[in-house]
């Protein structure tokens, strides 16, 4: 497994490529799964916190924000090595 710092690196470039990338499977109101039931609503700068050894360090990656077209719940999707905002 890649260490966190790895892991927000990988994410922050996938993103700063244009990739949209979703973590979460489901809508939390509907539960829809499909790729084509989401589209990106934004794309925002956010800092993480993530805990390298003893140390917390804040690194700035980016955040998606989903809109399900089924139902049209928007949601936040956090990628899993957030540890706080
Ligand atoms: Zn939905």
């Amino acid at each position: 497994m890649m260490d966190l710092f790895e892991q927000v690196k990988a994410h922050t470039q996938r993103l700063g490529m244009g990739e949209r990338v979703r973590y979460g499977r489901a809508c939390p109101r509907c539960g829809a799964v499909e790729g084509h039931d989401f589209r990106v609503d934004e794309c925002r700068r956010r800092k993480f916190r993530i805990v390298l050894g003893r140390c917390i360090q804040v690194v700035l990656s980016w955040i998606l924000r989903w809109r399900c077209l089924r139902c049209g719940k928007r949601f936040t999707d956090y990628p899993p090595f957030r540890v706080a905002t």
